[in-house]
């Protein structure tokens, strides 16, 4: 399988490093030649610009920082350049809207497509342990998860065009929710003397159980593995959740949907990335809440 790969940040820069180690031929592009060095050196070959990259590409992968990226690179350079034959996936996160009109603008032209943005960070783009949220014709779902298979520990169709998009914002709003919620909880808990470390133990077993209790518990000590036990780095940034709570905002002012959580997780985020913390983890809104940033 021949693989294009455009786009090799963060996350694409380890995802297209497992498509080459899977044993696929890999052209890969990047705007930043640091990036394609990085690409090299893990196996893919390099192109020059994104139209010699997908020009007998069997699939298209990109992972871009926005719509905006997404609709230039497949308007003015992907559609056309590739194969008809070529299946289209973009990863990136983006609007639903943008997706929907980049895969029409694909169909029309004669290319499958699929919008397939991914839950997990640059820890699971790099161990090829993505979850895949999917956006397609259900006829061309296989060959999805066949070209998603080395970065993927879980590919889910959601629906056609622009549903992965849809699923991926929710999942994200709902995320920016709890993590809130947990974060007050915890804050309240400690004012009112009960242990946070106590109080873990007794809401992961509870009512309040959820995935930011269980699995991110944004108190040092009962998650091990959590960014609260190491400064609150690494992670999931407090700039990304926000970036996805405006896309889920933006979709839900479309929608006419009520979303007054979303709206109030929107502006909690938006205030702490103002105040200069955008790097820091998202859980660290427990640091806020608390009023101890420097904590
Ligand atoms: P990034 O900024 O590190 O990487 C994007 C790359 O795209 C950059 O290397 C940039 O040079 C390149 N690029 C931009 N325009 C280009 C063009 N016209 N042609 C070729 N290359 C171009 O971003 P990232 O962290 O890798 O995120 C990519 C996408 O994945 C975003 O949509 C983000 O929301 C989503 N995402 C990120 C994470 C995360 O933890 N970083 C997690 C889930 C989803």
């Amino acid at each position: 399988m021949k693989i294009a790969f455009i786009g090799l940040g963060n996350m694409g820069g380890g995802m297209a490093a497992n498509q080459a180690k899977a044993g696929r031929t890999v052209t890969a592009f990047d705007l930043s030649t640091e990036a394609l060095d990085r690409a090299k050196a893990a196996g893919c070959l390099a192109a020059t610009s994104v139209v010699e990259a997908v020009k007998d590409a069997d699939v298209v992968i990109t992972m871009l920082p926005a719509g905006p990226h997404v609709m230039k690179v497949y308007a003015e350079q992907v559609i056309g350049a590739a194969p008809t034959s070529a299946l289209l996936v973009d990863c990136s996160t983006i609007d639903v809207d943008t997706a929907r009109k980049v895969a029409g603008l694909a169909q029309e032209a004669g290319y499958a497509f699929a919008d397939a943005p991914v839950s997990g960070g640059t820890a699971a783009a790099e161990a090829g342990t993505l979850a895949f949220m999917v956006g397609c014709d259900e006829a061309v779902l296989a060959r999805v998860e066949a070209a998603l298979e080395p970065m993927s520990r879980i590919t889910i169709r959601a629906g056609d065009h622009g549903a992965g998009q849809a699923a991926k914002i929710c999942n994200n709003m709902l995320l920016g929710i709890s993590m809130i919620g947990t974060c007050e909880a915890i804050a309240l808990a400690e004012r009112l003397g009960l242990e946070p470390e106590r109080f873990f133990e007794i809401a992961s077993k509870s009512s309040g159980q959820c995935w930011s209790v269980t699995s991110y518990y944004p108190w040092p000590g009962p998650v091990p593995t959590a960014p609260s036990n190491r400064g609150y780095e690494g992670g999931f940034a407090t700039a990304m959740m926000l970036k996805d709570l405006k896309l889920a905002q933006d979709a839900a002012a479309k929608a006419g949907a009520s979303t007054p959580l979303g709206t109030q997780a929107e502006a909690m985020y938006a205030l702490f990335d103002r105040l200069g913390y955008g790097g820091r983890d998202f859980s660290a809104m427990l640091q806020f809440l608390r009023g101890d940033l420097d904590s």
